[in-house]
């Protein structure tokens, strides 16, 4: 039977990106899969030992290797999936570098058996540290499967420094759901050392969906469907309230291929506008077709990233079309959409750069330079602050100009606060305590000052580990998406010492019975699943998991800004923010307190 896999043409080969294909357990998981996929494959089950690192067996039911094939298929450059270069802009299969199998064998044992449909007879080969071991013919089911282990066994740096299994297990969940969920016309099963992790049956795409993140999705989903010449968009987004503080449900795929885009991205939280509060994410799924020759996948060795000939068009059209199912769905208030029958794109958006918003300070500005407070001179400051709250130039604007003029004052460093002296607090916009005392003038953000209380509160849990549980009257059971278990898994002693009484067992569903009692005010769930956020996502982040953790719970429970205070209220957060560690600064280095003493006081009246 005919032989498909050509050597590639150097010059073809040098115009593939060389690269890294393998980084980890997950990357394998990707590679066998995406080649299952493009072998036709219907049923495709993937088996894993200690999170990959022991074993990955994959088998499909597609359409197998030819004798010479099983041999070739292990060659650097050898596809069967593109010829020419200008294949390379033409591109319909996941895999066409022919470098995937190359690079397994090279850094694991690997064994393969496969046979073509029509054969009577299947090949396997054995294949360790690029070199072939042994050849023979072997009776076997129609389709392909691959047996990987020891990944890494002789290349011991790149072994030690996998992470965890079940940090790596959320790695090869990521590359699962994404291949799954481009792909409902195919059955996949997923065991992880003997346990069943997905068993996804072919099904529509919304099923595909729910099967993937849990029956709760249902109605979180709302479509999204619009053709143009340029590029044709469906899928799904949620619903704004299904909004979460991860980006962890967020999918652009194109042309059926899994991408990261921050560009694009924007273009969909954009479209969301208000309908979001704050740091909150939307859920996507949006699967975008795209003619092949305005893209270009061959970027990056891992094909994450696109690039498009008309990035802006794209854009546009995805905001459009996000925006119009949410007003669909009356989601968003918004003209009627019914009369319209194709979208116009905003020539704004297509003839402009987007600029991020861009704030003006005046450092000239004088907030103390308004006749009223120069006239008022012997006036106490208490009835001076009253006064200025009703002044046209708010606080905020005193506390940006200050912080420019005057960098040796403000923020305040170290204080040196006299316990015994007299002090009065007042809250400013509900937003920042004034503390009047003898020698000063200190403004506290209230909101930061609490979170960083907080912070240090529950960092010091974590090494003493008297976390003090509030129990829940009614224990909660509720569940969550594979990935989320996985992670929960991982960090379950994180949590625990936070204060976090649960167990999670089996079928994604988690029991809880205690959170910490500094949250006792929030929902159990919705503060284990804002912690959970915290815990999702950390690549990127240079804090360590503990650090982000105690960030997360600080914010969630927090004083928020617009809240009101009573003075006792004001005094407390002000005495327990002067026992913290660093009272001067919140994250990424942002003031807690700004400081006036009496000479910069007096510069400004000079
Ligand atoms: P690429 O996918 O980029 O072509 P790979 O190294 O992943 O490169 O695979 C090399 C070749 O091996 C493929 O082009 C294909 O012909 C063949 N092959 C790999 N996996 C399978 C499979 N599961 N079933 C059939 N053929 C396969
Ligand atoms: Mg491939």
């Amino acid at each position: 039977m005919s032989d498909i896999i050509k050597l590639l043409p150097e010059n073809v080969a040098n115009q593939i990106a060389a690269g890294e294909v393998v980084q980890r357990p997950a990357s394998v998981v990707k590679e066998l899969m995406e080649n299952a996929i493009d072998a036709g494959a219907t049923s495709i089950k993937l088996f894993a030992k200690d999170a990959g690192k022991t074993l990955i067996q994959l088998t499909d039911n597609g359409k197998g290797m030819s004798i010479t094939d099983a041999r070739l298929c292990f060659e650097r450059h050898a596809t069967s999936k593109i010829t020419s270069s200008d294949d390379l802009f033409h591109i319909q299969t996941k895999g066409f570098r022919g470098e995937a199998l190359a690079s397994i064998a090279s850094i694991a044992q690997v064994e393969m058996r496969t046979r073509m449909e029509h054969e009577d007879v299947g090949t396997q080969v054995t294949i360790e540290a690029s070199k072939v071991q042994q050849q023979e013919p072997v009776q076997c089911q129609a389709g392909t499967t691959f047996y990987v282990k020891n990944l890494f066994f002789n290349v011991p740096a790149r072994r030690y420094f996998l992470k965890s299994d079940a940090i790596e297990l959320r790695h090869m969940i990521d590359e699962f759901q994404r291949i799954a969920l481009t792909h409902p016309e195919v059955e996949f099963q997923f065991s992880h050392n003997g346990a069943e992790v997905f068993m996804l049956p072919v099904s529509t795409l919304r099923q595909r969906i729910v099967h993937v993140f849990g029956s709760k999705y249902n109605e979180k989903l709302v479509p999204v469907e619009e053709h143009t010449d340029i590029v044709s968009v469906s899928g799904f987004i949620g619903k704004p309230e299904t909004a979460r503080k991860t980006r962890g449900e967020q999918f652009f795929f194109i042309n059926r291929r899994f991408i990261k885009n921050t560009y694009l991205n924007h273009a969909v939280t954009s479209a969301f506008q208000d309908l979001l509060a704050q740091g909150n994410f939307p859920l996507y799924l949006l699967y975008l077709e795209i003619d092949p020759t305005q893209i270009d996948i061959n970027i990056h060795p891992t094909k994450t990233e696109v690039k498009f000939q008309d990035e802006r068009a794209v854009y546009a059209i995805i905001h459009a079309a996000v925006r119009r199912a949410l007003g669909k769905f009356s989601i968003a208030p918004s003209i009627d959409f019914d009369q319209e029958t194709s979208i116009s794109i905003s020539p704004v958006l297509l003839n402009s750069e987007l600029q991020p918003p861009k704030i003006d300070i005046n450092p000239a500005f004088n907030p103390f330079g308004t006749p009223e407070a120069i006239s008022n001179r012997s006036i106490n400051l208490r009835g001076w602050f009253d006064r200025r709250e009703n002044a046209a130039s708010g606080w905020q604007d005193l506390m940006e100009v200050a912080a420019q003029i005057d960098k040796q004052s403000v923020p305040a460093q170290t204080l040196e606060l006299d316990t015994q002296e007299e002090m009065h607090f007042m809250q400013h916009s509900r937003s920042y305590i004034v503390c009047a005392c003898a020698e000063r003038l200190l403004i506290i953000d209230q909101q930061r000052a609490h979170q960083r209380v907080r912070y240090e509160h529950f960092m010091q849990l974590t090494t003493t580990g008297k976390a003090s549980v509030q129990q829940c009257l009614f224990p909660e059971t509720f569940e969550v998406t594979t990935q989320q278990f996985a992670t929960i898994d991982a960090f379950k002693s994180e949590l625990e010492s936070l204060g976090f009484r649960f167990s999670a067992n089996g079928s994604n569903s988690v029991h809880l019975e205690g959170i910490p009692s500094e949250c006792a005010q929030a929902g159990g769930e919705a503060t284990f699943m804002d912690a959970l956020s915290a815990l999702e996502n950390e690549e990127g982040s240079s804090a360590s998991v503990g650090e982000r953790l105690c960030w997360r719970m600080a914010s969630s429970g927090s004083i928020r800004y617009g809240q009101m205070l009573t003075e006792p209220e004001m005094e407390t957060l002000f005495q327990q923010l002067m026992q913290c560690k660093q009272p001067y600064y919140w994250r990424n280095q942002k003031p807690i307190i700004v400081q006036f003493d009496a000479s910069t006081l007096s510069n400004y009246f000079n």
